[in-house]
């Protein structure tokens, strides 16, 4: 039997025009999903968008559109032709507004309420609107310009409003002993340990009551039983991970998919390793896999976002260095689980000296070798020891990487073999051995251990630039698709075929 891998992104909110925040995401969850399908393990990847709530509304009347007609343009225009620029092999893209997803958040309210775990009660608390999320003094920060002297929103900067409800209530206050022995009992649930720690520092301080409806508007989806309210846009959306999979209406899909694994970012962590875990055990569905909290990423020291102005599309970056360079520069310049800082400095300095003179070189003269001393086919012989152990350590460790989340570890493992063929190719010098007779056994050993490196690493880089590492593959004769290579054995490939040629894969760039 495979093992199941659901893994999913955040419902990205549909309102945000999408910047490299959410494409670092999205490229995240879509490595760790490749990885695991080219291990073979019966791997889904879910990603969305989150469309109801009052500010979609707001938004869609102020340009004169119905929300529903707002959200589908943006859906159309914006989230869908991103994750094609970003080449993400998405398996479902839920909406919000899907019938399916709305059927499954009234069943499970159902089931919910049959349990005892809802009930009706007053409630007046400070709204943002710009978080769609009542907040505690503790979130708020003195203002500053024409807020001066209120309290505001420390993400929106903008003062909330007072909102007095009578609302439907989740009583996630009876929940805080049983998620503290779930962080006790699955060490792995929530990560990183930073992550992990912050969660469950706030579940000790105790936990309130969460009201779950709004009778203020109405684009939203309607409480089952009162048809007054709409299901408060966040708890709604966390529903959509099990909504697409088939709760309540088709068991056997459920079973096969559910649990799943999160990928979210640290802000949004607390959201899904407490209030979504409470929601869990209330509807008696089984809890999530993992909940994985990464950084930010960090434009000139602040977090990236639209309103601040730090928002870079990610059109920006592809089109000049392409999109496996994008994927490779996310994935391995950032330790996965903290924060990062961007900068276009950084990102040329390592397209160049990483991608173009470390693997593009390195595959050009291997082939070109190749080409030269073997008529283009590689000599069928052993590979060097050294050569061989270092490409199965490479493999190992990055399969635990990638197990452990470390992304980052995993790129470089497969980047360290790059880095050593490079060291090799000049010690072995094959172009000296070439020049005498008696070495062609040496020679014919050099070039088969750099092919077999050189397909190795493809194998092994295929789910974070899959667009390069099936050119890199073919060039050194791999048969078929790269991705279709069991990467737990990446190590095993051996080249035996016949070389041809490799087009330029990272082309220098004059100007970023
Ligand atoms: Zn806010």
């Amino acid at each position: 039997m495979p093992e199941r891998f659901t893994v999913t992104t955040p419902i990205y909110y549909v309102n945000d025009v999408p910047h490299i925040g959410h494409a670092y995401n999205e490229v995240a969850t879509d490595v760790l999903a490749r990885w695991h399908r080219q291990r073979g393990d019966d791997t889904w990847m879910l990603t969305g968008t989150d469309e109801h709530g009052q500010k979609i509304m707001r938004t869609a009347a102020a340009n004169g559109v119905s929300p529903q007609e707002w959200t589908d343009r943006l859906v159309e225009t914006a989230w869908i032709p991103q994750l094609e620029l970003l080449d993400i092999a998405n398996d479902d893209f839920i909406r919000t507004t899907d019938e399916r997803h709305k059927v499954g958040v009234r069943i499970f309210l159902e089931r919910l309420k049959e349990a005892g775990y809802i009930y009706h009660g007053e409630f007046e608390g400070h709204y943002c609107v710009g978080c769609e999320e009542y907040k505690t003094p503790g979130d708020l920060v003195p203002g500053t310009g024409e807020f001066e002297g209120q309290q505001v929103c420390a993400i929106h900067s903008r003062p909330l409003e007072t909102v007095r409800e009578a609302n439907y209530f989740f009583k996630l206050s009876e929940f805080g002993d049983r998620l503290l022995a779930l962080y006790d009992e699955r060490p792995d649930y929530v990560q990183p340990e930073h992550v992990r720690n912050e969660v469950r520092q706030f579940v000790k301080q105790g936990l309130t009551d969460l009201s779950i409806s709004r009778n203020t508007f109405d684009w939203g989806i309607k409480v089952p039983w009162d048809e007054t309210h709409v299901v408060y846009v966040w708890f709604e959306a966390l529903l959509n991970y099990i909504t697409a999979n088939g709760y309540g209406v088709d068991e056997e899909r459920f079973a096969r998919r559910w649990p799943a694994t999160h990928i979210v970012g640290k802000d949004i962590a607390r959201f899904h390793a407490v209030i979504w875990p409470a929601m869990q055990m209330a509807a008696g569905i089984e809890i999530s896999d993992h909940v994985f909290g990464h950084g930010w990423l960090l434009v000139g020291g602040e977090k990236m976002s639209k309103s601040k102005a730090t928002g870079i599309e990610p059109k920006q970056i592809t089109e000049v260095f392409g999109v496996d360079a994008f994927r490779y520069y996310f994935m391995s310049a950032i330790a996965f689980g903290s924060d990062g800082s961007f900068s276009w400095e950084d990102l040329d300095a390592r397209y160049h000296s990483e991608l173009a003179n470390g693997l593009g070189n390195l595959a050009s003269r291997v082939i070109a070798m190749v080409h030269k001393y073997c008529d283009g086919v590689v000599p069928d012989v052993e590979i060097d020891a050294d050569i061989a152990t270092l490409v199965t350590d490479a493999v190992a460790r990055a399969e635990s990487a990638i197990d452990a989340f470390q992304i980052h570890d995993g790129v470089d493992a497969a980047m360290s073999i790059v880095e050593r063929l490079n060291g090799y190719i000049t010690e072995q010098a094959p172009w000296v051995l070439a020049k005498d007779v008696a070495q062609r056994e040496r020679l014919a050993a050099v070039l088969a251990s750099n092919v077999h490196g050189i397909g190795a690493a493809a194998i092994m880089l295929a789910p974070v630039m899959p667009g390069s590492a099936q050119k890199l593959w073919t060039a050194v004769g791999g048969e078929g698709e790269v991705a279709a290579q069991p990467i737990q054995r990446a190590h095993e490939w051996r080249g035996t075929g016949r070389v041809t040629t490799v087009p330029p894969l990272f082309p220098r760039v004059e100007q970023a």
